[in-house]
């Protein structure tokens, strides 16, 4: 059986050799425990520290400022559950294309008095700041918007929202799991409280990712113990994974321009060719990161589309892989406004360094053939 072209970087990343290098030894024989007080606690301490300095410089941030979590869903966890356990109950802003690990803990915060509002995105997945302006008319403790989205690519103006939180004394809050590695992330350029970041997405291992947040904000811990990552989040810490993700954000920010330029040759190349096909790509106006492209065809289903590609030995997602065992069509497409019907065709197509052009270009003339071909079967059916 041949390979299969690997096309779905925003679901997970293959990790990188080098992060692999470096993450064996604490797989090996540098077992310790980073609380442990002997030689080879002190080495696994020391390692877990090295990756908060590397994490930290990744988004711009004091390593102090790292709180290592299991990933991205548990940081955006923390934030969410332990902002509003400080804070009064009042209105918590959501976007409306965000994340269900930051959709579903917010909406849970209606069971102790909160209320929920969801932010508006215009036709392309940007969100809507009179929206935001007109939500922050009643008292709001919490604001979290992503960076970049996770099936569009589109990338969210977080900084102007931050600004606009911040002046309505709400706590703003960035899922930009999806943004780093693939652009600059800034913490204090984005203006933000805390931001989410997981490994698992730039060719770290997974289960591992981090809430990084501002000092002058306290927040509960979800998890109570042994009072790890400076009592915000208890539990051994995984040291081989936080080590991996270290490295991955090194790795990362020392490849951001090659990968923006590999990668976006190979996305917009395909972009074209999906449209010249009679594709709807969506959000192709906003400004995207650039591995993601989001496409569908009028009357084909997205599911069949990928199956029938994944037969080819092409693996892309249909909708967001984090729901993809869901039928419904995706709330981020609906939210811009995307007939059910065409959502429902909604392919997603993310590339990653170890892509090259002519996998590119067989896909699209696999999509472009493929679509074809099951257009054809629907119209006999009919
Ligand atoms: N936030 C976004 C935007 C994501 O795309 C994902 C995963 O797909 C997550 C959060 C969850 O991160 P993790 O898989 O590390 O829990």
């Amino acid at each position: 059986m041949t390979t299969p072209v690997y096309l779905d970087h925003n679901a997970t990343t293959p990790i990188a050799p080098s992060v692999l290098e470096a993450m064996l030894p604490f797989l090996r024989g540098q077992h310790g425990n980073a609380s442990s007080r002997h030689e080879l606690g002190t080495v696994a301490r020391r390692a877990v520290e090295r990756a908060r300095e590397q994490v930290g410089a990744a988004v711009g941030a004091q390593p102090s400022q790292v709180v290592f979590t299991s990933g991205g869903t548990e940081a955006n966890n923390l934030f969410i559950k332990g902002a509003a356990a400080v804070l009064r109950p009042q209105q918590v802003v959501v976007g409306a294309i965000d994340h269900p690990c930051v959709a579903m803990p917010a909406k849970d915060l209606r069971r102790t008095g909160w209320t929920l509002r969801r932010l508006a995105v215009d036709a392309e997945g940007v969100a809507d700041l009179a929206d935001l302006d007109a939500a922050l008319q009643v008292p709001t403790g919490i604001v979290s918007m992503m960076l970049a989205n996770n099936e569009t690519g589109v990338l969210q103006p977080v900084a102007a929202i931050a600004a606009r939180a911040r002046a309505a004394r709400a706590w703003l809050h960035s899922d930009a799991v999806q943004a780093l590695g693939k652009v600059p992330v800034d913490f204090e350029a984005l203006g933000v409280h805390a931001l989410t970041v997981s490994a698992h997405k730039l060719r770290g291992p997974k289960g591992a990712g981090a809430l990084v947040l501002d000092k002058r904000i306290e927040l509960r811990p979800l998890l109570h113990g042994g009072g790890h990552e400076a009592g915000m989040r208890s539990g051994t810490e995984n040291v081989p994974a936080i080590v991996g993700f270290g490295a991955a954000c090194e790795l990362a920010v020392a490849d951001l321009a090659a990968f923006d330029a590999h990668c976006r040759a190979l996305r917009d190349d395909l972009d074209v060719r999906l449209e010249a096909a009679g594709a709807t790509v969506f959000g192709a106006a906003a400004p995207r990161i650039p591995n993601t492209t989001c496409f569908a065809f009028d009357g084909i289903d997205g599911e069949t589309l990928v199956i029938e590609l994944d037969r080819l030995g092409f693996c892309v997602a249909s909708g967001s892989a984090c729901s993809s065992h869901s039928t419904e069509p995706s709330a981020t497409l609906l939210a811009m406004g995307v007939s059910p019907e065409l959502a429902r065709g909604a392919v997603r197509v993310s590339f990653g360094p170890d892509n090259d052009a002519r996998q590119a270009s067989d896909f699209a003339a696999a999509v472009v053939a493929t679509a074809g071909r099951l257009r054809r079967l629907t119209a006999m059916a009919v």
